[in-house]
């Protein structure tokens, strides 16, 4: 063809589903003199031991461990159980994609609250399954009741987040296992507990409590946020042998890289310091959720890395005044502002802030 003729495009029959699902939205990124709070990223850099153990690690000419079992052995040891009950991704969003996929596709549905992690939809979407939202209470906590009372003859996955993201809420033990016991054991059930580690409530679900006892649970957890991995992607499952093998015959293979695992190794070794670094973040969360209460501000108790300002309406008006002030965070429109635990300094930035637009609220 010459070059003053159309180029002919296919018609390539692509998913109309897929189409219409809008790609993931990411965290925006932050100038140089503002404080990055969108992602609920651990605010410290990596320690030096984790560096050094990744640039050890390769002979990247050379595929990491398919199965990566030096890192499921040393997690299997610490909880207990063999590593065939552990499972590792290239972060726990990878991990969500293969058990939807595995347990769930056309025809069948999906059960998750919502507001919850932005990503639920998009994975269900593409495992060519349907999504069931069934909204938070008032004050952002799962509805576990009408969780469990959505679950049909079509539901193949329920979904429970705690902490919940954004809302930063987490589901009581004595909830949760009431809610397990509603749902018919054929219906898998994923325990997202990406934020576990800042947790300090002693009520809350403690998915590792509950392995062995249940054959229908798996509890997701990661290495992105209490241990500062975000950028190396890795995540790990932990369940039912026969629920991870099927989830492993639906990954993309070698997904999870040779610097992920050793880092992920070097960081379980590390693990007194990096966890003296969650408490102090989960302190400062703690500190701020007082701050903010005394300022007039109604937040549910936050367990995650994050809190949650119910702004509604007020929603742009709120961010503007954020951005304006240096505090880059994530805007749900309409809804509310989710921002993330950083450094002490952004805390203090923040604070003059938020005192300012309270009263925007109604
Ligand atoms: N679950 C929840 C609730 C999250 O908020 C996130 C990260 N935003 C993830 C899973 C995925 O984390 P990763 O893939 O980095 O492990």
């Amino acid at each position: 063809a010459s070059a003053d003729e159309p180029a002919v495009v296919p018609a390539v029959k692509l998913r109309p589903e897929i189409l219409a699902s809008p790609p993931y939205r990411q965290g925006r990124p932050a100038a140089a003199d503002a404080f990055k709070l969108s992602s609920n990223e651990n605010p410290f850099p990596p320690l030096d031991g984790v560096i050094d153990a990744v640039v050890a690690s390769g002979a990247f000419n050379r595929y990491p461990d398919a199965s990566a079992l030096a890192l499921r052995e040393v997690l299997a040891a610490r909880t207990g159980v063999s590593p065939e009950n552990i499972h590792v991704g290239s972060g726990s969003v990878a991990l969500l994609s293969q058990f939807i996929a595995a347990a769930a596709g056309p025809g069948d549905t999906v059960v998750y609250p919502w507001r919850s992690f932005e990503a639920y939809p998009g994975l269900v979407t593409v495992a060519g399954a349907t999504s069931v939202q069934v909204p938070n209470r008032a004050d952002g906590s799962h509805d576990l009741h009408a969780l469990a009372a959505a679950v049909d003859d079509t539901t193949r996955v329920v979904i429970v987040c705690s902490p919940n993201n954004p809302t930063s809420t987490t589901v009581s033990a004595a909830a949760f296992e009431e809610f397990l016991a509603r749902v018919p054991s054929d219906v898998l059930v994923l325990l997202d507990e990406a934020y576990a580690e800042f947790v300090t409530d002693a009520d809350a679900v403690q998915g590792l409590r509950l392995t062995g006892r249940y054959p229908n649970l798996v509890v997701l957890r990661t290495f992105s946020k209490a241990y500062g991995l975000a950028g190396l992607r890795v995540g790990w499952a932990i369940g039912p042998v026969e629920i991870l093998d099927a989830a492993r015959a639906a990954a993309i293979p070698l997904s999870v890289t040779q610097p992920a695992q050793a880092a992920a190794l070097a960081s379980l070794e590390r693990e007194d310091e990096l966890l003296r670094r969650v408490a102090e973040l989960a302190d400062r969360r703690d500190r701020l959720h007082a701050e903010l209460t005394a300022q007039g501000w109604f937040i549910p108790a936050a367990q995650g890395n994050f809190v949650w300002l119910a702004t509604g309406d007020a929603t742009d008006a709120a961010n503007d005044a954020l951005l304006a002030g240096g505090i880059v965070a994530r805007a749900f429109p309409n809804s509310g502002i989710r921002v993330s635990i950083g450094e002490e300094e952004s805390v203090e930035k923040l604070l003059p802030i938020t005192q300012r637009i309270v009263d925007l609220l109604p």
